[in-house]
């Protein structure tokens, strides 16, 4: 197998049987809902995914966390009304699931909404106080990662605020998420990050995740810093229903070593898939694969 791995960020498209969805919504049923977690993971693995994800097909992104924590819940949007605490995990059975599902020789990514996205996305009602909320909801997710981490092979910590704004304290607040992880740990960004690629180097991850076919601008900005950090290079769209073509990807990658040098260690869709329909979804995987073994063999 390469060295260098194909993966996802996170959504893939599930259709869902409405009736059984509201059904479960509430209650939100584990063993009924693992056949929407099949669907997305069998598709992966028969693209010839490396590292799957659960497909995170349970509710968007950020309710996915703010419903399982103390403090908060979910209206319209999700609402904070008291002190966030951390009660149950909220995405492990997903993903022990998933690595009873897999063969072995096939990874599994955790993935964790970080905390400033999350603060950014709900109604404060309590708080009233940023970062004393950004923070609270950064240890809530670290109780969550300590228990993720035996059964994943990578986190993934997601925070797409961060290319509308990064705060001052984003370095600490990564560090509360990944206090005592000790498995590869890898940020997620889309959207323009240009200029904050400086900030961005500081933050305590293995890995660089960013969204290099929508914006292939980000590639002169790269070149600009000395890059140490590994890199996931986004490299299908997961905005545009067009299907790259394998030609097409396989300049994209020449383009990232030309850049990254050596650094490139996983190649993934620039984002979540589950705006897409599903075969354009699993077209585009499958290209992926196909090119990524083309240039790295
Ligand atoms: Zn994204």
């Amino acid at each position: 197998m390469s060295k260098v791995k194909t993966t996802v960020i996170g959504s893939y498209p599930v259709d869902f049987d409405n009736l059984e969805f509201f059904k479960n919504y509430s209650n939100q049923k584990l063993t009924s809902w693992n056949k929407n977690i099949n669907v997305a993971v069998d598709d992966m693995i028969k693209a010839g995914i490396d590292i799957v994800s659960d497909g995170q097909t349970r509710d968007p992104f950020v309710n996915i966390f703010l419903r399982k924590l103390n403090g908060c819940r979910i209206r319209n949007r999700p609402e904070i009304i008291d002190k966030i605490e951390y009660r149950e995990p909220i995405t492990v059975e997903d993903q022990k699931y998933v690595r009873s599902i897999i063969p072995k020789t096939h990874d599994v990514v955790g993935l964790i909404a970080g905390p400033y996205t999350l603060m950014k996305s709900s109604v404060d009602l309590f708080y009233n106080d940023e970062k004393q909320l950004a923070f609270d909801l950064a240890e809530a997710l670290n109780h969550e990662t300590i228990n993720l981490q035996k059964h994943v092979d990578l986190i993934s910590v997601d925070e797409p605020f961060y290319s509308v704004e990064m705060p001052e304290y984003a370095k600490e607040l990564m560090k509360t998420v990944l206090k005592n992880v000790n498995i590869t740990t890898r940020l997620h960004i889309c959207g323009d990050v240009s200029k904050i690629i400086p900030d961005i180097l500081g933050i305590p991850v293995d890995i660089l995740s960013h969204e290099f076919k929508a914006k292939p601008k980000l590639f002169e900005h790269f070149k600009k810093y000395d890059i140490s950090k590994k890199i996931c290079l986004g490299s299908v769209r997961s905005d545009d229903i067009r299907i790259e073509s394998i030609d097409e990807i396989v300049k994209h990658l020449h383009k990232g070593n030309d850049v990254f040098d050596g650094n490139i260690v996983q190649i993934s869709p620039d984002c979540g898939l589950r705006m897409l329909p599903r075969r354009v979804a699993f077209e585009k995987l499958k290209n992926l694969v196909e090119s990524c073994s083309e240039v790295y063999g």
